[in-house]
């Protein structure tokens, strides 16, 4: 059987990279001399990136377009290349060329020696802001620390992977898709290409504050329960506190009856301190219970709007 490799690109108001991106890539696959499909995935962009992805298009029947209806989140767009894609394997990279599509030359020769998941790894991140290379940092120990997923440090979704790793992948249904952790849990050979992650090429973040944040909690939530047991190990603590002052209360009582207990701040500020962990807690428990509602409603994971250039496969 003939190798044909799938590249899924996400894209959502980049009209300012797109012909950048296509260009290089192309280059690079042929360079590769394998046959290929590019899938551009629209994800309810607003600017003229769905009118651009036509045009190529309409020129390059290598070049495929799923287009949702609305706006429906980066994984969502990536899960949707994945359903798309028919090659041998699959390579997913971001529109903005802060990963360069050169790579993809080392990462399928890796892929020919027998490797399922090929992973970029950022050896060095260029023309991010402080707070996103530290924030990047934290996350990823914090994730290896409280989940049970080995998932390699500083690597995003830039990677390639073997059909066998993308079947598994369409089998997850999940609706809070942390993709880098679902490739980590399925297993297999795994390696890493290192590369210098570049300033993006053109236009602006699409991950502003609110989505990171959002992003990172579903990664977290749908790999731990940890932050549950450390709600319990809160609620175990004041237990045990408490029980420390009843047993100094009944001591005091019975011992020295003529002392009266004065102490209405220390009272207060206990009452203070156990309603704000019970308010945590009960916050920790509705993430999770938040997240199971929006998994038991089983509904689709996006909705596609176009699509051009499959029937052609
Ligand atoms: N993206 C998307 N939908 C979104 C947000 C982002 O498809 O709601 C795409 C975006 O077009 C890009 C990739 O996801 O191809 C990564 O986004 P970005 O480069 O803005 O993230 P950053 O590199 O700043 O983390
Ligand atoms: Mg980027």
């Amino acid at each position: 059987m003939k190798e044909m490799i799938s590249v899924v690109v996400p894209l959502y108001n980049e009209e300012a990279v797109i012909d950048e991106l296509i260009t290089r890539l192309k280059a690079t696959l042929e360079k590769i001399g394998i046959i290929y499909e590019i899938i551009l995935v629209n994800d309810g962009s607003k600017d003229r990136t769905l009118q651009l992805a036509k045009e190529y298009c309409r020129k390059d029947n290598q070049i495929r377009l799923v287009s949702f209806s609305r706006n429906f989140g980066h994984q969502i767009a990536v899960t949707a290349g994945l359903d798309k894609a028919k090659g041998n394997a699959v390579v997913l990279i971001d529109a903005d060329l802060q990963d360069p599509p050169e790579v993809i030359e080392e990462m399928v020769v890796k892929w020919r020696e027998g490797f399922e998941v090929v992973y970029g790894a950022r050896s060095k991140r260029e023309g991010e802001t402080f707070f996103k290379r530290v924030t990047a940092k934290l996350f990823y120990r914090l994730f290896r620390k409280l989940t049970p997923i080995d998932i390699p440090l500083d690597t995003g979704d830039f990677r390639l992977m073997d059909r066998r790793v993308v079947n598994e992948l369409n089998r997850m249904q999940e609706r809070n898709r942390f993709l880098r952790g679902m490739v980590s849990w399925v297993g297999f050979r795994q390696i890493k290409v290192e590369y210098v992650r570049q300033p993006r090429f053109g236009g602006d973040t699409k991950y502003p504050l609110r989505k990171m944040i959002n992003f990172a909690m579903d990664g977290l939530l749908s790999f731990s329960s940890v932050p549950l047991r450390i709600s319990s190990g809160f609620g175990l603590l004041c237990s045990f506190v408490s029980f420390g002052f009843i047993a100094y209360g009944l001591i005091v009582k019975i011992l020295f009856p003529n002392y009266a207990i004065s102490g209405w701040a220390s009272t207060f500020v206990a009452v203070l301190f156990i309603g704000g962990v019970q308010m945590v807690t009960v916050g920790i428990l509705g993430e999770y219970v938040g997240r199971i509602y929006d998994e038991v409603k089983g509904r689709q994971l996006y909705v596609v709007d176009e699509e051009l250039n499959f029937e052609s496969q």
